[in-house]
């Protein structure tokens, strides 16, 4: 079989710990075989960042924005455990709070569903897609633990030096903690932007929550860029494509997710996406059956597994043990990858090469050959067979070149 071409080169981020093992299987023994590919290498693995001062964290998403479309395994954000393990000069910040605030955007992330697996939540017939507002608020801090008795304020002084506001946040009896947060309007306007391009697109309805009720200025906000971007840009197009926007309040949000068949898109601000969209993940599966993509508002794209390192199978790993963890969402990582370079390139050769190694995948797993952490949800069968991390991917190698013959 002729190799297939992928035109434009590809930003590849490599990461740590047993991602990074499964990473070069992925490559090696579903990748590598069939394509042609110009992959621009950015190795982001801990010691690399420490060594660099964090500049190749900077340097990668230059890249994506230079290229357009990237590939990330997952990378260690270092605590004071991981500045002990790996000698580190710094606590270095999270890669991936790095690269989303160099290109803004949204992160969109949607369950991969397999017959034999079926949702913790009874109702849910269809995926729920999350759209977490990559930018800003707490992850975008200043804290600041108070030591003693005082008075807090917050205050803003405009670009002539001229103090516009001062509030009280707190006179304080004795010791506790504050902490400031912003957004711009400029970033919820792209994160409502993509939000309804990626909901038209889907031809899914779109959620948003948020708790305006108690934030009456800054949630507030959120609502009402929100109101005007739907009125201005999507609700005709909303009208015929028959698609809903609804916003409600954040609590309502999730009680009512509970009860809904799916098949929606739920806009979440940058916590409550963090926080529910691992919910999501467990709730259909595991948190390795789930898609992430990095939306910009130029146009660029970064595609992720949405869990971590894994790193106690890695120390497993390490010490010679077998494991058994799942490289599901490493493996739709790539396929989204390759399937978006192929409709920017226009070679659909690219994209049919994509769904397969999908279609492989789940087939595999639907088949009954699956890892541990699905073995203990999905629907029991004598067909269910535990699959270490190589043997997985082996057999989906062999799907794979049955499709591709
Ligand atoms: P994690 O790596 O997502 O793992 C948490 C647990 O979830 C694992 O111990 C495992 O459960 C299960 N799990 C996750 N992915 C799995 C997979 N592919 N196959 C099978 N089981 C899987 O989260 P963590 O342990 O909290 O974090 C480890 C490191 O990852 C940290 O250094 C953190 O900074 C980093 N992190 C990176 C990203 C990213 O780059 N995208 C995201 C989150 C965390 P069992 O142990 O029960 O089998
Ligand atoms: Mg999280």
């Amino acid at each position: 079989m002729n190799k297939i071409n992928v035109k434009t080169p590809i930003v590849e981020i490599d990461g740590d710990e047993m991602t990074r093992v499964m990473w070069q299987m992925v490559k090696e023994q579903l990748l590598l075989p069939y394509l042609n590919m110009n992959l621009v290498y950015y190795d982001l693995q801990l010691k690399k960042r420490d060594e660099t001062g964090d500049k190749i964290t900077l340097e990668a998403a230059e890249a994506i924005k230079k290229y357009g479309v990237g590939v990330k395994c997952a990378t260690i954000t270092p605590n004071k455990d991981r500045m002990k393990e790996y000698n580190l000069k710094q606590e270095w910040n999270s890669p991936n709070g790095t690269i989303r605030a160099a290109l803004d955007g949204t992160v969109f992330r949607a369950p991969i569903l397999v017959s034999n697996v079926l949702p913790a939540v009874r109702s849910w017939k269809r995926p729920i897609h999350i759209g977490r507002h990559a930018y800003g608020d707490v992850y975008k801090n200043c804290e600041y633990r108070v030591p003693e008795a005082g008075k807090a304020e917050l205050v803003f002084t405009n670009s002539a030096s001229r103090e516009l506001w001062r509030g009280t946040i707190q006179d304080f009896k004795g010791p506790g903690i504050i902490q400031g947060i912003h957004n711009t309007d400029k970033s919820i306007a792209s994160f409502a932007k993509a939000c309804f391009t990626y909901a038209y697109d889907q031809k899914i309805n779109l959620w948003f929550g948020a708790k305006d009720t108690i934030s009456k200025t800054y949630d507030a906000q959120f609502k009402k860029i929100f109101e005007q971007e739907y009125e201005a840009n999507w609700k005709a197009k909303f009208k015929e494509a028959e698609l809903e926007y609804f916003f409600t309040l954040i609590d309502d949000a999730i009680a009512r997710i509970m009860k809904t068949e799916g098949g929606l898109l739920w806009a979440c601000k940058n916590y409550d996406g963090d926080v529910m969209s691992d919910m999501l993940g467990s709730a259909y599966g595991s948190l390795a059956m789930m898609t992430s993509v990095l939306v910009s508002p130029e146009g660029y794209y970064e595609f992720e597994a949405s869990h971590g390192t894994v790193q106690k199978h890695y120390y497993k790993y390490l010490k010679g043990e077998k494991t058994s963890s799942n490289s599901m969402a490493l493996i739709f990582a790539w396929t989204g990858c390759l399937r978006k370079r192929g409709e920017l390139d226009k070679t659909p050769e690219v994209v049919e090469f994509a769904k397969k190694l999908e279609e492989a995948a789940l087939e595999t797993v639907e088949s009954g050959i699956m890892t541990g952490d699905l073995m203990l949800v999905a629907t029991p069968s004598s067909k269910n067979k535990q699959a270490s991390t190589e043997e997985f991917i082996a057999e989906v190698g062999k799907a794979l070149q049955k499709k591709l013959k």
